[in-house]
C-alpha cells in the first residue's frame, strides 16, 4: 500500500462507507490510480467519530507514514465540509476537487421543493441549469450557464448557489477541474465500485473480527487482480493494425496499454483539428471551447492538462511543423512502460521481503475517551489488531 502511494502520489481519492461493523464505525478508503489505470487502495481507516479532530488525526497518521504526501496535486472527495476543511489544511499545496457524481447528488438533494420552496417544475428547471453549469467545458460556457441561472427568476436557488457553489466553482465545475492533473478522473466512481465490491462480500454490521477477515480477503483479491492485469500489460504484445514504425506502434511500445488507448484516440481525432494561426512560438488551434494556445509539447485543453499525454491539438501542431508525431516529450513518466515495469518489480521485491505485506490500518480512537463505549471499543479493536498481526500492534493511536 505504502509503495503504491510512493510511486503514484499525484491524485488521492477518498471516500467513506458505512454499516460494515457492529460498532457503526465508518470505513475510510484512500485510493490512487497506477500506470495501468488500475485502482489501488493505499490506506484504510476506521474512526469512531467523524469530527474535525478525529479526521485530522487520521490524515496526520497517513502523512506520517507516507512522506510523499507533499507530492499530491489533487485530493478528490465528496462535498463533506469537515473532511474538506481538514484536507485543505493538511494538504496545503493540493487542489481539492469534488467528484462530479457527488456534486450532482448534492445538488439533487439540496435543490428540492421542501428546502428551497420550489414548485416541481421550478425544481426541475433549476436542476437542469445547475447540471449544465457543472458540465461547463470552458470559463465562457460557465459564465453563460451561470447567467442563465441568474435570469431564471429562481431567487432561492440563485441565493443558494451564490452562497454554496459559486465561490468554490474551481473545485467542482468540469472545465476548472480539468486544469489540474487528475489522471483523467472526474469522479470517485472507482471508489464507489470498490465500495460495492466490499459490501458484496462483507456482512452488514458484522463483528470487527468478521469484518476484518472479510475485508482483508476483498483487498487481497483486488490486489491479485491488479497484479495480474499489470503482469499481462507487461508481457503481452498487442497485435496492432498499423505499419511498423508508425506513431501508433511507437506509442504502443513506449506507453502502457492504458495510456496508449487514450493517445491512439487522439491520433484519430487530430485529423479533424485545424490551426488558425502560427506565431512561430506557438499555434492557435480551434476547439469546441475556443482557441487554444498549443506548442509541439504542451496544450491548454483539459485532456493534456489532466493526463499529461499528447492530445489531438499537439499532434496537429507537430504535423504542421513537419516534426514526427511520435515524441517522448509531453508525456508524464507514470504512463510509460519503463516506469510501470520498474515500479512493479520494486513492489514485488518489497512483497518478498514482507515490508508491504500489512495493510495500513490505523484505528482512530482519539475522541473515544469522551463516549461511554470507549473502553469497550478500545478493548475490541486492540484484540482484533493483535489477531491480525499475530502479535502486539506497533502502535494503537489514542490520545
Ligand atoms: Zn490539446
Amino acid at each position: 500500500m505504502k509503495l503504491n502511494f510512493e510511486f503514484y502520489p499525484e491524485v488521492l481519492m477518498i471516500d467513506a462507507t458505512y454499516k460494515l461493523n457492529e460498532l457503526r464505525m465508518p470505513l475510510y478508503l484512500m485510493m490512487i490510480v497506477d500506470s495501468n489505470g488500475q485502482s489501488e487502495i493505499i490506506a484504510t481507516f476506521l474512526t469512531v467519530l467523524e469530527t474535525e479532530k478525529a479526521i485530522t488525526k487520521m490524515v496526520q497518521v497517513f502523512k506520517t507514514h507516507n512522506p510523499n504526501w507533499s507530492l499530491t496535486k489533487v485530493v478528490m472527495s465528496d462535498k463533506d465540509f469537515t473532511e474538506r476543511a481538514v484536507f485543505k489544511k493538511e494538504f496545503p499545496s493540493a487542489s481539492l476537487l469534488i467528484c462530479l457524481f457527488h456534486t450532482l447528488r448534492s445538488l439533487k438533494r439540496e435543490v428540492s421543493c421542501e428546502k428551497l420552496g420550489l414548485l416541481p417544475g421550478e425544481r426541475d428547471n433549476a436542476l437542469e441549469l445547475l447540471t449544465a453549469i457543472a458540465y461547463s467545458g470552458s470559463q465562457q460556457e460557465y459564465e453563460d450557464n451561470y447567467n442563465d441561472l441568474k435570469v431564471s427568476g429562481l431567487k432561492s436557488v440563485i441565493d443558494y448557489f451564490d452562497t454554496n457553489w459559486h465561490p468554490i466553482c474551481h473545485q467542482w465545475v468540469e472545465c476548472f477541474k480539468g486544469a489540474n492533473f487528475t489522471v483523467g478522473e472526474r469522479t470517485n466512481n472507482r471508489l464507489e465500485s470498490i465500495n460495492a465490491k466490499i459490501k458484496s462480500v462483507c456482512s452488514k454490521y458484522a463483528s470487527l473480527t468478521t469484518f476484518f477477515d472479510q475485508f482483508f480477503a476483498v483487498l487481497a483479491c483486488l490486489r491479485n487482480e491488479r497484479d495480474h492485469s499489470t503482469l499481462m500489460a507487461l508481457v503481452k504484445k498487442p497485435v496492432l493494425a498499423f505499419p511498423p514504425n508508425s506513431p501508433e506502434v511507437k506509442f504502443a511500445e513506449f506507453l502502457t496499454p492504458y495510456a496508449t488507448t487514450y493517445v491512439h484516440k487522439q491520433l484519430v481525432l487530430h485529423a479533424r483539428t485545424n490551426i488558425q494561426n502560427d506565431t512561430g512560438i506557438h499555434c492557435e488551434v480551434a476547439s469546441s471551447n475556443g482557441l487554444l494556445i498549443v506548442t509541439p509539447n504542451r496544450c491548454q485543453c483539459t485532456f493534456w492538462t489532466s493526463m499529461h499525454l499528447p492530445c489531438r491539438h499537439i499532434f496537429t501542431v507537430r504535423e504542421h511543423r513537419h516534426v514526427p508525431l511520435f515524441s517522448t516529450d509531453g508525456v508524464a513518466a507514470r504512463w510509460t512502460n519503463d516506469y510501470m515495469r520498474e515500479k512493479f518489480a520494486n513492489k514485488r521485491d518489497a512483497s518478498k521481503c514482507g515490508s508491504s505485506s500489512g495493510v495500513c490500518l490505523r484505528l482512530i480512537l482519539s475522541m473515544a475517551k469522551t463516549i461511554l463505549l470507549c473502553q469497550y471499543i478500545q478493548y475490541r479493536c486492540y484484540t482484533v489488531v493483535i489477531g491480525i498481526y499475530g502479535s502486539k500492534p506497533t502502535k494503537l493511536y489514542s490520545s
